[in-house]
């Protein structure tokens, strides 16, 4: 070792865990204030009078707002703590189904041409179908593929986007979900997967080079095309553009090979990048869809399906809509024979998901804080270590560029944090050994949180859950559900409807 790291002569952190040997035992008042929750602090595979279970296969959904099973699993954790069970401080996730209704409610009020087939009676989805703007929206399956959530959306009437094989047989694996129902929107697959789909009845597919038409000609030649564009993605946290997409100078040649092979080819699609903050591409995106409408009907094409894709960001849904409802009507006046779909993913989910992690180590940064004026350095003064990192959940932070905002969850054996708590600079890491596992390299906490702490993070579940690793040993965090506040009800019907036609079970 070239260097031997010292400790500042004032080191900002007593490293002795003296008072708190292993940790936090919940004050009685704490405990009390809680009764409730005891309830909770039973294994989560039971179902008790505060839960359900409707599909047997699952856990049981609790019942409750998301922040009474933070709290409960931080107590639970505790009582396993005293037990000294092993893993006691497992991290976990809380994953309140009513937020992802409560979206559905948002998406149907500000999209309402974009609406889908939930709650109306068979016959009269026909004729919507017909008189309307056959209304569907698909939802992205990688984004979160919680077995939870599938079923939740089935339910709702959602038509999902999958990318694999493996997202295909999942989402039929849930049963009573027509395959019709199913776009297999990656325009770059296996000839195997594009053969597989075929078989499993997936018909509608996108396409955005000519080796992809060969290979559907050759392994599922009745499929329903789908033609993906390039658009502008400048504006967006992942830019898809440099992978799929296909520029419009190259869609004429496109749409004459696929003629020539005798395919179908029934649209356009597009993605303008997902976590898009500027909705205003829409626009654009969808004036060019416009123009390849135009170009399949040079070709001798009659397109009927127009997909806007994903991307919607949570805080721009109701401008992105609006936007997107603007130019619809501009670039697409006359809508009589017209399917327009989505693809929304992150808008879905994100906010359902909240993690909890547990503090599991201090220590004093590297960099030595100045003794005398601690208080204007601008760098962090003491690093927290927890349990779950960006190997696991926080892998959002390098595959989907997010921006991780802790909070305390409970200090010192109390879930009350006064505001007046003196905080400091601090940073965040994750449990393995990598050094590239940075929760937050920069953030204000409280100055008198120590080991045994949690800290609580918000709009978790998008690309969060689905793309965590191992890495180190380190297991995935479980997951608490919850039918939570307004729409538990709601929630909790749909789901039951579905168990009730022997689906999902
Ligand atoms: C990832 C993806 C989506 C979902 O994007 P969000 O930004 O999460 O809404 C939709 N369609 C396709 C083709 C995708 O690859």
């Amino acid at each position: 070792m070239s260097q031997t790291q010292l400790l500042p002569a004032l080191c900002p952190i007593d490293f002795s865990l003296s008072h708190k040997d292993s940790f936090p035992h919940y004050s009685e008042k704490a405990l009390n204030s809680f009764k409730i929750l005891d309830s909770f602090l039973v294994p989560s595979d039971q179902p008790t009078d505060e839960s359900v279970r409707i599909f047997p296969s699952l856990p049981p959904i609790h019942y409750g707002h998301p922040e009474i099973h933070l709290r409960a699993g931080i107590m639970r954790a505790s009582r396993l703590a005293e037990a000294q069970e092993p893993n006691a401080e497992k991290a976990f996730f809380v994953a309140d189904l009513s937020q992802v209704y409560r979206q559905h409610m948002r998406w149907k009020a500000s999209l309402p041409e974009i609406q889908p087939f939930y709650g109306a009676p068979p016959d009269l989805r026909k004729q919507i179908q017909v008189i309307l703007i056959a209304p569907l929206f698909f939802t992205a399956v990688k984004c979160n593929p919680d077995p939870y959530i599938l079923r939740l959306l089935a339910s709702l009437g959602a038509g999902f986007d999958c990318a694999s094989n493996g997202e295909i047989s999942q989402v039929l694996g849930v049963g009573g979900i027509d395959p019709a129902r199913i776009i297999f929107a990656n325009p770059c697959k296996a000839v195997s997967f594009i053969r597989s789909a075929g078989k499993a009845g997936v018909d509608t597919m996108t396409f955005d080079n000519a080796d992809e038409l060969y290979k559907i000609a050759r392994a599922h030649s009745s499929a329903k095309l789908v033609v993906r564009i390039l658009t502008d993605d400048s504006k967006s946290l992942c830019a898809f553009g440099i992978k799929f997409g296909a520029p419009l100078h190259t869609v004429p040649g496109l749409l004459g090979k696929a003629r020539e092979l005798g395919l179908n080819v029934v649209g356009v699609s597009f993605h303008v990048g997902s976590g898009c903050y500027d909705p205003s591409v829409y626009t654009d995106a969808i004036a060019r869809a416009r123009a390849v409408f135009d170009m399949g009907r040079e070709v001798g094409y009659t397109f009927n399906l127009l997909d806007v894709g994903g991307g919607f960001e949570d805080a721009l849904f109701e401008q992105a809509a609006a936007v997107i409802t603007k130019a619809i009507d501009q670039y697409f006046p006359d809508r009589s024979a017209l399917k327009i779909i989505a693809e929304p993913g992150r808008f879905y989910v994100s906010k359902a998901f909240k993690l909890a992690a547990n503090i599991i180590a201090r220590r004093a940064p590297l960099v030595e804080v100045s003794a005398t004026t601690p208080e204007v350095s601008d760098e962090p003064s003491v690093m927290y270590y927890i349990n779950d990192g960006v190997y696991g959940a926080f892998n959002c932070i390098l595959f989907d560029h997010q921006v991780i905002h802790p909070y305390v969850l409970s200090m010192d054996g109390s879930f009350h944090v006064p505001a007046s708590v003196p905080q400091k600079l601090s940073s965040v890491w994750g449990p393995t050994c990598d050094s590239i596992d940075c929760v937050s390299p920069k953030t204000t906490l409280p100055s008198a949180l120590q080991v045994g702490d949690w800290l609580g993070f918000d709009n978790m579940g998008a690309y969060t859950v689905c793309a965590a690793s191992q890495f180190n040993g380190f297991e995935l965090s479980n997951v608490i559900y919850t039918m939570g506040g307004a729409g538990g009800l709601e929630v909790q019907k749909a789901l039951a409807g579905l168990a009730a036609s022997g689906h999902g079970l």
